[in-house]
């Protein structure tokens, strides 16, 4: 498959001024997507403005510094890392010989995590020659691109029918050659975290490495059970969890890009840092893909945690979930709609038995609303943050409005929305 051509033009001839370049952005600009006006389904994450405008001069406070130079150069840098990452620990009862890396986004560190396992493997088992990782099929495509960076098989194994990791397959589709096995909580798809605990025996049984991608639902899930909401251990509480993923930059509410990546122990950590002294200037040790990393965003996560707090986390995480809350109740009300799964966070996924899907979410394009799809079950999908809180009620009576026009015009079947992508 080919991605979109690209648009090629000249060089710029003449330079331009600032404010004459400023009007043009902002006229380009025009045409996106209205991610404020709660009308993009996901890229974008959003707390309140308060949160946004201390992220925005926190990272511009540190526009121009590289994290790259955290160790000889920049030591606020050094100590706000360490924090932000200290903090991360905590959130996941990590034990004290624990360690973790602030990465630039949440594929990133799942690449890393993949990488770690396999060095891992060759360093403490007799499996130098071991090539996959086991995985629900609802796992982020992160887990591929590193599979496919390192040629290692990444075995996708059916989800059951709650949509939920299944893992008596999982453990069936290991074997000798297995590296790692993964979770997701939650998964993408449909926001349900994976039976973490369970992974976890097969993990251990099998001494295999768990890793757990809280991409997503890292900095939500910790607060939503601290508020009683009814979720498995899915962190180093879990005895077979050997490393987590979880973005800042999605519900931590930080600037891009922010990611971290945890391990139970510093040995697993220390397989994921690349140490080389064989070119003129001397060691070059990083724990990360990036070399240059921007300063902005460590200073970004370091302002914006300690601006919230756990307080501020639990109060957000509060509103987050009566939002999705309500939205998935909308939902259910409107006759032909059928939720997918009961939402675990804020993660909507949703269909219909009896309607084309496909058809009402292009109703709801029409209507300016950039719908998220879902294959398998066909669906549309809303990762939603409190962006998506004004226009609740919006949202849901165009859904039903659409719902209803689809109802009474069935769908000739081509609707431009059929190629489900997620970018
Ligand atoms: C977003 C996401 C990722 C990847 O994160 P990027 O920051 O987009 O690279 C990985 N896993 C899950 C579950 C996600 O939702």
């Amino acid at each position: 498959m080919k991605v979109a051509a690209m648009v090629k033009t000249a060089f710029p001839t003449n330079g331009r001024s600032w404010p004459e370049l400023a009007q043009e952005m902002e006229a380009m600009k025009a045409g996106d997507v209205d991610w404020r006006g709660g009308r993009s389904p996901l890229y974008v994450f959003g707390a309140t403005d308060e949160v946004a405008n201390v992220a925005r001069d926190a990272f511009n406070m540190y526009f121009t510094e590289n994290a790259l130079g955290a160790n000889r150069a920049f030591g606020s840098l050094r100590r706000m890392e360490d924090e932000v990452l200290a903090a991360t620990l905590e959130l996941f009862s990590a034990p004290p010989e624990a360690s973790a890396i602030f990465t630039t986004g949440g594929s990133e560190s799942l690449i890393l995590a993949v990488q770690a396992a396999r060095d891992f493997n060759r360093r403490n088992h007799d499996r130098a020659s071991a090539r996959n990782v086991v995985v629900p099929y609802t796992a982020h495509p992160g887990f591929d691109k590193g599979g496919r960076l390192m040629d290692i098989e990444i075995r996708r194994v059916a989800a059951g029918a709650d949509g939920r990791a299944d893992v008596a397959a999982m453990a069936d589709a290991c074997d000798a050659g297995t590296i790692m096995i993964a979770g997701s909580a939650p998964c993408f798809p449909h926001g349900l975290i994976d039976p973490i605990p369970a992974l976890s025996d097969l993990a251990v049984s099998r001494n295999l490495w768990l890793h757990v991608d809280a991409c997503v639902g890292g900095f939500i899930a910790p607060f939503a059970r601290a508020l009683g909401r009814d979720l498995p251990a899915f962190d180093f509480a879990c005895p077979g969890v050997r490393s987590i993923s979880a973005d800042l930059h999605k519900f931590g509410y930080c600037p891009k890009p922010a990611s971290t990546l945890s391990f139970r122990d510093e040995a697993a950590r220390d397989a994921a840092t690349f140490d080389f002294d064989n070119w003129p200037n001397g060691r070059f040790a990083t724990a990360t893909l990036a070399g240059t990393r921007p300063g902005g965003a460590v200073a970004g996560a370091w302002a914006v945690m300690n601006f919230l707090g756990r307080d501020g986390y639990l109060e957000l995480t509060r509103r987050a979930l009566a939002m999705a809350d309500a939205y998935a109740a909308g939902i259910s009300e409107i006759p032909g709609l059928k939720l997918w799964a009961q939402p675990d966070l804020t993660i909507l996924n949703w269909g219909s038995p009896s309607l084309d899907i496909f058809a009402i979410s292009q109703k709801m394009h029409d209507r300016g609303w950039l719908p998220g799809l879902t294959r398998n079950p066909a669906g549309m999908h809303l990762m939603a943050s409190l962006l998506h809180e004004p226009v609740r009620e919006a949202y849901l009576s165009d859904l039903a409005a659409c719902v209803d026009i689809v109802r009474k015009q069935p769908a000739s079947g081509d609707g431009q929305n059929r190629g489900v992508s997620y970018n």
